[in-house]
């Protein structure tokens, strides 16, 4: 059965033929305000309802659980083909929310520090999976795709998704709401800097230790920091947007001077702000044998302080949702209680 979320609206058009176009647009519209199936659309008659729910459905996947920890959601969907992935919700308490959405069924960057990377990768998401998360969770006022997966790995399916989002005739999200986190796949970003779309972007950078960066984060073997660096210049320059370099900290691992000296030389040339993120505890994971740890509140703050003294604009970002492991690289870790 043909879904219709995630479809724009001329493309549902195409799929409802001879309907008349205006059906279309009534159809999109209920989509983009949440109706999760035909017998919400009440602008339609009965018979078109029933009719449209024999042909087609409105979402392809559901919700298996949901888990809640004060600020944050994470909600647990069923795919169609039965596998299953996250999505996160994150009020920061001034009641805006942020929703924060998977690309990939497992993840084949296998970063050291991070749950999903230890669970290999399944497949890629199709753009309408990719919606379908936002429609699941509802209005937000951002939107960051740091969730499961690496998105410049499925970067047209992740494409069409953010297409669908800022869709004038439709949810006309802002660009600057949305937030791409990669791990730096060079030839994603240089395909971004070249075609769009021009959102907001993260470098999840760690350390600009080459080696040690390469031990962390496995995939950056094939993606030297030079390249990255490069196409980074270019997306800045044809988008106009500041970039966010991502250093998720670990314990006595990348909190070294070598670590910020690195960082600072990388930030050359871009105009960056540095998000520190203190590791969020996974049990398992562990780099050469021996177990990540969170940084120390001192090493942390003396880490920020050294950023700080080489003229790099430091943010950090809080530790939400541990409480149901929805906090940034504990997807895939199954709640304790449900
Ligand atoms: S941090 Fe991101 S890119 Fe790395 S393994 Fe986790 S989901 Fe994949």
């Amino acid at each position: 059965m043909i879904n219709l979320a995630g479809l724009y609206c001329k493309e549902i058009e195409e799929i409802l033929y001879p309907l008349p176009g205006y059906r279309a647009k009534q159809i999109y519209k209920w989509i983009i305000r949440g109706a999760d199936n035909f017998d919400k659309m009440t602008d339609l008659p009965n018979s078109l309802r029933l009719e449209l729910s024999q042909r087609f459905s409105v979402l392809s996947s559901k919700i298996d659980s949901v888990h809640d920890d004060k600020d944050t959601k994470k909600i647990v969907i069923a795919l169609n083909d039965g596998a299953k992935i996250e999505a996160v919700v994150l009020n920061d308490g001034k009641d805006r929310l942020t929703a924060c959405l998977s690309t990939q069924v497992g993840c084949p960057a296998g970063c050291v520090f991070c749950k999903t990377g230890t669970l290999g990768f399944l497949r890629n998401l199709n753009a309408s999976e990719i919606v379908e998360q936002y429609l699941h969770i509802g209005k937000v006022n951002n939107i960051v795709i740091m969730g499961m997966g690496e998105p410049l790995l499925n970067l047209e399916q992740l494409r069409k998704a953010v297409c669908f989002f800022t869709d004038p005739k439709g949810m006309n999200f802002s660009r600057k709401r949305i937030t791409v986190s990669t791990c730096g796949i060079y030839e994603g970003i240089y395909n971004l800097a070249q075609h769009g779309p021009y959102i907001r972007l993260a470098l999840s950078l760690t350390t600009a230790d080459e080696n040690l960066r390469q031990k962390l984060m496995p995939v950056t073997k094939t993606q030297p920091l030079s390249k990255i660096k490069e196409a980074l210049i270019l997306f800045q320059k044809n988008s106009g947007n500041r970039i966010t370099l991502e250093i998720p900290l670990l314990g006595g691992v990348n909190t070294r001077k070598e670590d910020v000296l690195s960082i600072a030389e990388f930030a050359k040339g871009l105009e960056c702000v540095v998000n520190i993120i203190p590791w969020n505890p996974v049990i398992g994971l562990e780099l050469e044998g021996k177990p990540l740890i969170e940084p120390g509140k001192n090493e942390t703050a003396e880490f920020i302080k050294l950023l700080e003294q080489n003229k790099l604009k430091v943010t950090t970002r809080y530790k939400k949702g541990r409480g149901v492991s929805g906090a940034c690289g504990q997807l895939g870790v199954v709640p304790a209680a449900v």
